[in-house]
């Protein structure tokens, strides 16, 4: 079932060991097929030089092993609830990488009681509340940071979820340096930030070979 996918999200996973973005088994990622509504995701607590692409899980949107010798990822929830609230996404990652600082987004705490009844699936709730009270959108800021405990970020596919993972960090690790370098730095003004993100994304893009 879903042979194709699980290749692909097989090596979005093992993307994340490569570039150094998870220390262990501190990160899982998943793909979704929306014609059936199904995704795929890594399993729970398998070490990446032990992962095998037929070790990974199908799961239904509404949380239903489908698929599987093994439990799927402690995280699974969280990613079934963003697959609900966004369904431009076809791909997510969680990592808990390092150097994280600035103006992606930052969920608020969840509160013990949100945590003992059900961590997982309100992690997912808290991010979509996120995005929703700000009223960003998840296709433009494809990441989230959970307050008190890493990352979250997607994509078109699980790769491209990868992609924003390492360019999260990366984008981080940058802020980190520029202000130990100077720690009065000022956030660039928001027409530069404008032009940098519209010369990509605009309807006028001129970025790349077209
Ligand atoms: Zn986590």
């Amino acid at each position: 079932m879903l042979e194709e996918l699980k290749q692909k999200v097989y090596e979005a996973n093992m993307e994340l060991p490569r570039r150094k973005l998870i220390t262990y088994t501190w990160g899982n990622v998943s793909g979704i097929d929306r014609a059936s509504g199904l995704f795929v995701i890594k399993p729970s607590g398998v070490e990446y030089d032990e992962l095998k692409p037929e070790d990974l899980v199908v799961v239904d949107l509404d949380g239903n092993k489908v698929e599987g010798k093994l439990r799927p990822s402690s995280d699974t929830e969280t990613h079934r609830i963003l697959y609900r609230a966004f369904p431009e996404i076809g791909g997510i990652v969680h990592t808990h990488a390092d150097y994280f600082y600035g103006d992606i987004p930052c969920t608020r705490s969840l509160t013990k009681e949100e945590i003992e009844a059900a961590y997982e699936l309100n992690t997912g709730n808290v991010i979509v509340e996120t995005f929703t009270e700000r009223k960003i959108n998840p296709v433009f800021v494809p990441a989230v940071i959970c307050a008190n405990h890493g990352s979250f970020t997607w994509g078109k596919d699980a790769a491209q979820a990868v992609y924003h993972s390492v360019v999260l960090e990366e984008v981080a690790k940058m802020a980190t340096f520029t202000e130990l370098n100077n720690p009065k730095v000022a956030r660039a003004p928001q027409y530069i930030q404008d032009k940098h993100f519209m010369r990509k994304h605009g309807p006028n893009a001129y970025y790349g070979q077209g």
